[in-house]
């Protein structure tokens, strides 16, 4: 238990935190409207909202950001960004863009028209806003144990096949200009999808004449994961598992946010001629030139050395460990944890934790906003704020669980700190009753969790 793999780095440079009196906080979280997005990053001790562009840079990638060549086209760092993207996914095309979500626009604004469909494991919120914002429908076909947060099943993020070819003949081929694929399955809870799923996906795909594309950001976590979990992978580089992925693939979309170990960027990689040159139209009209797309030539350089730092072994081993001992952890002090841990995060199951707060009063937001109460902790909900509804009579939908997600960010943390962490948790599972349930006072129409305001009950 809470066995913690030990760093394979040492810290050079260090960033001061500070926890701030429990007056402090309280008086924080009361002005911020007990939301936890609206909390200065400065009065958070431990902040585990996301993993996103908040990963530590190494001193290779700080020596590199002094390479930067600031040449408006063809800078040098361009090349060694597309060489590297390049032989990691083998796409003949690579097209920086300033992060993830600027690569989906480009994408699907080109190819999607309203009444598409494009199916995938699970869309992340930003794939799937941005679909449903050229007027088509993002459809999620996962497999059946991926909607359960008990049972060891390996890999959770997988597609289910027959489900998927029944609906691709239920809607017709024409109406699927693109099919996709998330690794790790970020909204499933970071599950990994096996090599065999992926071949698998493409094959049905191709058989009808789609393009695949994958959504790639945390494919490095995916494919070790590959490596220790899929029989026959064992003795493969993660590096060589990853060149088989991307082989069945015509393309992807990519946040260096994630496995390239940057603050910022992504790209896309595509094979196919007709679809670069709309993109690169579009990519210069929003973005930039095509040797930049919205990035610096220093944060090229980040990002080329970021992605082959996330592909080491060592680093990946301690980065999936780092993960599971946490879990562990908080498993240990009675806190009911999604199984198995994924890639990038522990999701809490805040339902059967806080059994005494009604789902309608938001029982995830309260563990949130009892995090930070006792101990300057940030998580994020993803349980009836962030996905519930009401139907025609105004009676509540409520999502299938009612979570609360601590996402790792990358190279940050100690084991000091997620000890620190399972203390807070056993002195809240201590006393429950301190834990209050919420009730909204002000929610705007989309994407309510980033700025409703709230009264506790
Ligand atoms: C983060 C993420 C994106 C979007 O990338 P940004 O860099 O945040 O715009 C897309 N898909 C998945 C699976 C992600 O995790």
């Amino acid at each position: 238990m809470g066995d913690f793999p030990a760093e394979p780095y040492r810290i050079k440079s260090v960033e001061a935190i500070k926890l701030i009196t429990r007056e402090e906080r309280e008086k924080s979280i009361r002005e911020a409207k007990y939301n936890i997005f609206k909390v200065k990053a400065e009065d958070i001790y431990l902040d585990f909202l996301t993993d996103s562009g908040t990963s530590a840079m190494s001193d290779n990638q700080w020596a590199g950001i002094m390479t930067g060549d600031e040449s408006y086209a063809g800078c040098r760092n361009y090349f060694h960004f597309e060489e590297t993207v390049k032989s990691i996914t083998g796409f003949k095309q690579i097209i920086p863009v300033h992060q993830g979500r600027a690569g989906e626009h480009l994408l699907f604004s080109s190819i999607l028209k309203p009444g598409d469909k494009v199916p995938s494991n699970t869309h992340f919120d930003t794939t799937h806003a941005n679909i449903q914002f050229q007027g088509a429908e993002p459809v999620d076909i996962l497999i059946e144990e991926g909607l359960h947060s008990e049972g060891q099943y390996p890999f959770k993020g997988n597609v289910d096949l027959n489900k998927l070819e029944a609906f691709i003949k239920k809607v017709g081929p024409e109406k699927i200009p693109i099919g996709m694929i998330t690794v790790t399955n970020n909204s499933g809870g970071g599950q990994p999808v096996s090599l065999e799923n992926i071949k698998q996906v493409s094959k049905l795909y191709h058989k009808y004449g789609i393009p695949f594309f994958i959504d790639a950001c945390r494919y490095a976590e995916n494919c070790y994961f590959i490596k220790m979990r899929e029989e026959g992978q064992g003795d493969r580089s993660v590096k060589e598992i990853a060149r088989e992925m991307f082989s069945y693939a015509d393309g992807c979309t990519m946040s260096a946010k994630k496995d390239g170990l940057a603050n910022i960027g992504g790209f896309i990689g595509l094979n196919d001629e007709a679809w670069h040159k709309k993109i690169t139209t579009k990519l210069i009209l929003i973005e930039g030139f095509r040797t930049y797309g919205g990035l610096a030539g220093r944060d090229l350089e980040a990002i080329a050395r970021g992605l082959l730092e996330a592909l080491d072994e060592d680093y990946l081993a301690h980065r999936i460990g780092q993960i599971k001992s946490f879990g562990e952890l908080l498993a240990s002090v009675g806190v009911p944890i999604v199984q198995p841990t994924g890639g990038h995060a522990v999701f809490v199951d805040a339902g059967a934790f806080l059994p005494d707060i009604p789902r309608k009063d938001f029982p995830g937001w309260g563990l949130t906003v009892a995090l930070y109460r006792e101990g300057g902790i940030r998580a994020v909900e993803i349980g009836t704020v962030m996905f519930g509804a009401k139907d025609e009579k105004g009676n509540d939908i409520f999502p299938p669980m009612e979570l609360v997600r601590l996402a790792v960010p990358r190279r940050v943390y100690t084991e000091s700190h997620f000890k620190y962490v399972a203390k807070v948790f056993s002195r809240i599972a201590e006393n429950k009753k301190s834990v209050r349930g919420l009730k909204i006072t002000y929610q705007p129409e989309l994407l309510r969790h980033f700025t409703s305001e709230f009264k506790e009950i």
